[in-house]
């Protein structure tokens, strides 16, 4: 472990992140090792998180799509919604087996700020989230979620006002304050150690898998999660990486077309590159002079420009197929779903489920699909409304508007 992947991984960052980086990489390899603190992680993961999560055989889509078993990792039942918290604890309670009282993260839709905000409002620690001033503005929900669990939202003003920027401001305050301050990183990918911390916190969703399967006696064809950064795959995938079977897929956000600007395809698009961005080397989306290219999905979890190094490596040894998966197949995945198994699929989690779609008839009736089902769709309803019933969804919304109005004096007395 020496924070590469074949060639890709690494730690380009400036010197004055080197040492909190290293001081983080030797304390996580000693908690890992610390049965007290794997015991305590273990009782908030049961007590707080809820898991394990169940593991659900979906009959009407197995006979349905014909072919495998479909069999769904129900994350999203997790407390918060997503997978995101699995890291977000991990991470927040070895800040804290580390002396540190305040914790920062960047954010970009907001699932992964929520968390670190739940996490940190869990085990009292003080908590600031860099997200991108566009992002604030477009992510209210989950700014007020953030808030209620008592963290200090920070908008970003400098660049695009997005993801990527919130990242720099986030490294930025650690170079400014490493003795008291640590960076809660929202996926599998940055400088080391952060894809191998975060693949090891998310890795609990393979294990529980793995051992579900191995109690009821279910045979695994494929296994297929949505790839963002990456964490939920990685940590999905972990038990399975060095054996042969069975195939992983992961699927990425082919968003509305194969053109530059039109998807965030880093494995599958034809602007894929290698390249060393925010601190490790990977596939990227970049122009020819090296520079991010703008990305589009219709899920906000798999709308960055960057995928996470160890995946960068096994989808170029071939362990991990890559599929990209449109907008509009996500959407009707997450409409198959919901009325043939009672499951709304978070629109992420949906490019899994879409993707299981199209190969369930390629593998046998003995075996098993898995979709990793990484969030739940609740929290898209502000982005599925518009489409599947756009004329009730603006009326809605302009009553709720006068409503609102008219209601000033009552809101203002709570
Ligand atoms: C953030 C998010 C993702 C994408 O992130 P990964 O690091 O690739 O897992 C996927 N699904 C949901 C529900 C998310 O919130």
């Amino acid at each position: 472990m020496n924070g590469f992947f074949d060639e890709y991984g690494g730690k380009y960052v400036a010197e004055v992140l080197r040492r909190p980086l290293d001081e983080l990489e030797v304390a996580f390899n000693e908690a890992m090792k610390d049965t007290s603190f794997l015991e305590e992680l273990d009782i908030i993961r049961r007590d707080y998180i809820g898991r394990e999560t169940p593991l659900y055989f979906a009959p009407t889509a197995t006979r349905l799509l014909g072919g495998a078993q479909i069999y769904i990792k129900l994350e999203g039942l997790a407390n918060t919604g997503a997978h995101k918290i699995n890291n977000a604890i991990g991470q927040c309670l070895l800040a804290k087996r580390m002396g540190k009282k305040r914790i920062i993260a960047e954010t970009g839709a907001g699932q992964h700020g929520l968390a670190t905000a739940a996490a940190c409002a869990k085990l009292g620690l003080d908590c600031t989230v860099y997200m991108g001033e566009v992002d604030v503005r477009r992510q209210q929900p989950n700014v007020a979620a953030m808030e209620l669990y008592g963290a200090t939202v920070h908008p970003v003003t400098s660049g695009s006002r997005t993801l990527k920027d919130a990242v720099n401001e986030a490294m930025r305050d650690w170079a400014a304050n490493p003795d008291t301050t640590h960076y809660v990183l929202g996926s599998a990918l940055g400088p080391a150690p952060y894809p191998d911390m975060v693949r090891e916190f998310q890795s609990v969703i393979g294990r529980e898998v793995e051992k579900q399967c191995r109690d009821r006696n279910i045979q695994i064809g494929a296994m297929v999660a949505c790839v963002g950064g990456g964490s939920n795959s990685i940590g999905f995938f972990e038990p399975f990486i060095n054996k042969k079977e069975p195939r992983l897929i992961g699927a990425e956000a082919g968003g509305i077309g194969p053109d530059v600007g039109q998807n965030a395809s880093r494995m599958t698009g034809n602007a894929s590159r290698d390249g060393i961005l925010q601190g490790y080397k990977s596939r990227f989306l970049l122009d020819a002079d090296g520079q991010a290219l703008p990305t589009r999905s219709i899920s906000a979890g798999l709308d960055y420009c960057g995928i996470g190094p160890q995946l960068a490596a096994l989808g170029k040894s071939g362990r991990v197929e890559f599929t990209s998966v449109l907008d509009k197949e996500a959407l009707e995945a997450v409409r198959f779903f919901a009325k043939n198994e009672g499951i709304l699929f978070a629109l992420e989690s949906a490019h899994a489920g879409a993707a299981a779609m199209k190969i369930a008839k390629e593998i046998p009736s003995d075996k098993a699909v898995i979709i990793n089902m990484s969030g739940r769709g609740d929290k898209d309803v502000f982005i599925t409304s518009p489409v599947f019933r756009r004329e009730q969804w603006l009326s809605f919304l302009h009553t709720e508007i006068e409503r609102l109005e008219s209601q000033k004096d009552i809101h203002e007395a709570l």
